[in-house]
């Protein structure tokens, strides 16, 4: 219902797209609104203030549905975050459980320092910092000659 572009008075038919064959009844305007705050939380529900790093970047082991976040209070009022397969949500039978978002996080950026900083991939990091910085470099001087351009035609 919130991705139905009727509701915006749109029409598409065999490519076609109308606007007249009857009205809006959401503005435009509410509707954009709701299709970014829909690509947001696409991998999951925004939770303020909590950063899940994985988020849109981790997937499930078993069935290789996204994971998302979740999140669970313990009867003292602890809050337990987590990391959860799509599927089971779904019922889809995926066996894989939830995962703490912190044992997550830790153990990939444990692998991924380890990975960074052994010297066997050393060369390649320098490589990709170099060509970053190339790039950097070629679009300044592009830059630089479209403002002269520009200053020249003005
Ligand atoms: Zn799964």
């Amino acid at each position: 219902m919130l991705e139905n572009e009727k509701y915006i008075g749109l029409h598409t038919n065999r490519g076609t797209t109308y606007d007249n064959i009857f009205p809006a009844i959401v503005s435009k305007e509410v509707f954009d609104t709701v299709q970014k705050r829909i690509l947001a939380n696409k991998y999951g529900k925004h939770v303020p203030d909590v950063d899940y790093l994985l988020k849109g970047r981790a997937f499930c082991g078993y069935c290789g549905k996204p994971l998302h976040s979740a999140t669970g209070t313990s009867s003292n009022g602890t809050i337990w975050r987590y990391y959860k397969c799509h599927s089971i949500k779904r019922d889809t039978g995926c066996q894989n459980r939830s995962i703490k978002k912190d044992a997550l996080e830790n153990a990939i950026i444990d692998v991924l320092t380890q990975a960074i900083t052994s010297k066997k991939n050393f060369p390649l990091l320098m490589d990709g910092i170099i060509n970053i910085h190339k790039r950097k470099i070629a679009n300044d001087t592009e830059v630089r000659i479209l403002e002269k351009e520009l200053q020249k035609n003005n």
